[in-house]
């Protein structure tokens, strides 16, 4: 293993090289923007180290498959990731230009440098590393490198459930997230899901003089009515039915967490704010953020909105509204509760138009391949990880399509540092260590699974 790790730390530069080339080619999902091309790129860069690389239909952008096609494998690692990035803008608070990657004071800046390309890159240089020193990679290995995860990866559930034979893995593993900001890797069984909508009220044709009020409807006051049913000032949420599948943190998970360093003053900063809601620090704080479902107003407009005056009654009001789901609940389920819940209330007029879901996705955190994995992370980065029933983020993705509809146990494991990193934002960066030590992880990670696996088909626990 350490001829592996030696050959990655001398190939650094080139490894970056490539990177760059990678990051240097648009793949903007809201657009359409550059997203053939890299899809092509991709497939180039994995015949290159050695996969057979296609790139497979979907009801949108194509996903880029890679397999090494190792028969008789003890062991099937599918790797999820995602080539796509947001739009870059606002463009002029780069320092440096979105697609000409830059390395700065350790870092290199671009966009798509953290989420998602500098991490799932690692994967390719990992089994090239491997291949070089071993000769061959002892496991079969499957990337599934999707083009639509910003834009809530729409076609990736029918994609995989098309697709289900060529899919079939022992364990899906995914490259996103953060290290703590203690330096300790996390390793994640879990994501909230998310039911992501615009809310819209309508009031007269056009724009009217603002005098018109007593006698016609103004939207904005609708959509303000109607969205302050949804949450009370304790952060209850009140949608009728919104906690009924909502069961407790069992004390496993509670344990788990209890075991994560927080440091509350660390996280205000971080976050850029004097205090949590409630007053919660600590404990409870991570707790809230790990198990907790959110509904949040993620944007809201309406009439003039200009400097100065203008007197108008709008003719239209809107706001996006993001649920953040928890298991057992259900993006569907939560959608009808929640158009229920304005209708019961007279807001019948309140249009909900759903925007992206992603389905809540939970494995048990001792899948039989615990051992190996924390090894394995524990081993590049020389620190116990920490172990998260849910992602520390609270944010969601698209884990559901392999535990729910694949059937495999998943685990993410980040390679991007915690702060500062600015996924979505202008200067979103990786560290250079960030990116070094995720191909080093997986290199690891290819290799212990192979020897454990073969223990454990002997064992008849493995079919
Ligand atoms: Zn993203």
């Amino acid at each position: 293993m350490n001829d592996v790790l030696a050959h990655i730390e001398k190939h650094r530069e080139e490894y970056l090289g490539e990177l760059f080339n990678l990051l240097r080619q648009r793949s903007i999902s809201a657009t359409g923007e550059g997203i053939q091309e890299c899809a092509e790129l991709l497939s180039g860069m994995m015949q290159k180290v050695g996969l057979n690389a296609q790139m497979l239909p979907t009801g949108g952008h194509p996903v880029v498959f890679g397999d090494n096609l190792l028969e008789d494998a003890p062991f099937i690692l599918l790797i999820y990731g995602h080539y796509d990035v947001q739009p870059p803008e606002p463009l002029e608070k780069w320092i440096s230009p979105p697609f000409d990657p830059e390395i700065r004071e350790g870092r290199i800046y671009a966009r798509g440098a953290a989420d998602n390309k500098g991490q799932f890159f690692t994967h390719l240089k990992a089994f090239e590393a491997v291949k070089a020193i071993v000769g061959n990679v002892p496991i079969r290995v499957k990337l599934l490198i999707e083009g639509e995860e910003e834009i809530g990866s729409v076609n990736l559930s029918s994609f995989v459930l098309k697709n289900k034979e060529l899919l079939t893995a022992d364990l899906a593993l995914g490259v996103d997230g953060n290290v703590h900001p203690s330096g300790r890797p996390e390793i994640a069984f879990g994501m909230k899901g998310l039911l992501y909508c615009e809310l819209t009220a309508r009031g007269p044709r056009a724009d009217l003089h603002c005098g018109k009020d007593p006698i016609v409807t103004n939207p904005a006051w609708r959509l303000v009515w109607a969205l302050s049913t949804l949450k009370d000032e304790t952060q209850r949420i009140l949608i009728d039915g919104f906690y009924d599948r909502v069961e407790p943190v069992s004390g496993r998970d509670l344990e788990l967490l209890d075991k994560v360093p927080v440091d509350t003053g660390d996280l205000m900063e971080t976050f850029g704010v004097d205090s949590f809601l409630g007053g919660v620090t600590g404990r409870e704080a991570l707790r809230k953020l790990v198990f907790e479902p959110t509904c949040s107003i993620d944007g809201i407009w309406s009439g003039y909105t200009g400097s100065g005056m203008k007197t108008i009654l709008p003719a239209m009001a809107k706001a996006k509204l993001s649920l953040r789901l928890v298991p057992h609940q259900s993006s569907d389920e939560i959608l009808d509760k929640l158009r229920a819940h304005l209708d019961r209330r007279g807001f019948s007029d309140v249009e909900i138009d759903k925007l992206g879901t992603f389905e809540p996705s939970k494995n048990p955190v001792d899948n039989p391949y615990m051992k190996e994995i924390i090894q394995a992370v524990a081993s590049v980065y020389s620190r116990e990880p920490l172990i998260f029933p849910m992602f520390s983020t609270g944010g969601s993705g698209p884990d559901f399509v392999f535990t729910r509809d694949l059937g495999i146990p998943s685990v993410w494991i980040p390679c991007a540092q915690f702060k500062d990193k600015n996924p979505h934002a202008p200067n979103e960066n990786i560290t250079v260590e960030g990116f070094m030590n995720g191909t080093k992880m997986t290199a690891a990670l290819m290799m212990t699974l192979a020897g454990k696996s073969i223990t454990k088909r002997k064992e008849g626990i493995h079919e």
